[in-house]
């Protein structure tokens, strides 16, 4: 086996589909949300980003800063292990006990990240549960397939968000086979939302369990930032609620929140649990500050929630390819990786302005596209300029040039 050439050729191929991945050097700054530092051939230049996931900008709130800094300066940097090995910070548990608090249920259970909680526990679950069924939306994250796949249990997708295909498969079904619908609430890269109570009941209806990623609305939704399923009431139809620190919240760190027994089973034989240093006191802190303001304060989400309206109607009059959305993402439809990357290096270079591509894998071939998450800092003079560049970019590239006229 020629190793090198194997690593050389796999690339060679995703850069020939116009998919080859770079990361922009983007430094933010505190105080000045959403601009950053970036670096552009060499030349520093100061940047509107436009597709950050901190989506209040919490990761730079004061008083998530102070808390951390305070954590630091008390407990130092890391956990010191393993939380079976190191035991549990006090914060660990404060911070559960709060995330239970803020979907209705008994207990949480903290991860490093989003990623490792989905996987961890739907990998568990499926592994653990005799005869298990996943029942899973065509279009989960990556890390639901994952933990899925590794369960290596029995599986059938699920048209994305259709009821009536998922009460097909229900009720194909033993009542008394194990099965678990996968889900998730605000769907990331189209911005669509799953009709959460339907789901709910019809997993009642063939004796299901309901495990939902709210990864994208914790924070954004709901009264207390419970997200969809607070904002809709129906959090407590949900069996397993699962979401991040990293995004409203603006640190890191994910988690699932459920029945204290079922929450007791995953911290008692989640492989991705057990064996993984826990989140340091500083990251807790943050996030424990964070997820009570926003448990308390909603100014946040309801500025948040007024640009998003602000920003969809100026692409709208300016007759841009917005995908239509029911949250707060927005997606605008390119339709071709290459000219995708041409138009991020083209906004970025012409227009100070950062927007990542999004391309295959991450959303189907064809469909290609620009996703803009605007945020509570973001003026309506950020968004005119956006508009403008938005403008720009369409009408002087096409699919297989770099920049024309
Ligand atoms: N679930 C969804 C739907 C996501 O989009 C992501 C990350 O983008 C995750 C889970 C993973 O969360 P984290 O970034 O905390 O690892």
């Amino acid at each position: 086996m020629d190793y090198q050439q194997f690593f050389h050729g796999f690339l060679n191929h995703i850069q020939a589909e116009g998919r080859y991945r770079t990361f922009a050097d983007i430094a933010r700054r505190v105080g000045d949300f959403p601009k950053a530092d970036a670096t552009l051939d060499g030349v520093p230049a100061n940047v509107t980003v436009w597709c950050n996931n901190d989506y209040l900008g919490m990761g730079q709130h004061p008083k998530v800063l102070s808390a951390m800094t305070q954590a630091l300066s008390a407990h130092g940097a890391g956990a010191g292990g393993t939380r079976n090995i190191a035991g549990n910070n006090p914060l660990h548990g404060e911070l559960e006990r709060e995330l239970a608090d803020v979907h209705g249920k008994e207990a949480a259970l903290l991860f490093p990240c989003g990623w490792l909680a989905n996987f961890t526990v739907l990998a568990t679950l499926g592994e653990r549960l005799p005869n298990c069924l996943y029942i899973s939306d065509e279009k989960n994250h990556a890390s639901m397939i994952e933990g899925i796949r590794h369960a290596k249990c029995d599986k059938v997708i699920f048209r994305h968000n259709d009821l009536e295909h998922l009460e097909e498969i229900l009720a194909m079904q033993p009542k008394s086979r194990a099965k678990i619908i996968a889900f998730e609430s605000v769907y990331s890269m189209d911005g669509d939302i799953a009709p959460i109570a339907e789901i709910c009941s019809l997993a009642k209806q063939y004796n299901a369990l309901t495990y939902l990623d709210e990864v994208h609305a914790v924070g954004l939704y709901g009264k207390r930032g419970g997200g969809i399923s607070d904002r809709d009431g129906v959090a407590d139809q949900v069996d397993i609620i699962q979401g991040t620190l990293a995004k409203a919240y603006g640190v890191i760190g994910g988690y699932i929140s459920g029945k204290a027994e079922t929450v007791d089973f995953i911290r008692s034989c989640g492989s991705g649990f057990i064996f993984t240093t826990a989140l340091g006191p500083a990251q807790v802190a943050g996030a424990l500050t964070s997820v009570r303001h926003l448990k308390e304060s909603s100014v946040e989400r309801e500025k948040l929630h007024m640009n998003v309206s602000m920003l969809k109607a100026a692409l709208r009059t300016a007759k841009l390819p917005l995908m239509e959305s029911q949250s707060h993402i927005t997606p605008i439809l390119v339709g071709d990786p290459v000219r995708c990357k041409v138009m991020t290096d083209a906004l970025l270079a012409d227009h100070k302005i950062y927007v990542q591509p999004i391309n295959y894998p991450t959303v189907p071939k064809g469909t290609e596209r620009l996703r803009l998450t605007v945020t509570p800092f973001h003026t309506a003079e950020h968004i005119e300029q956006l508009v403008v560049a938005l403008q720009d970019v369409f009408a002087h590239t096409n699919h297989q040039e770099k920049r024309v006229a």
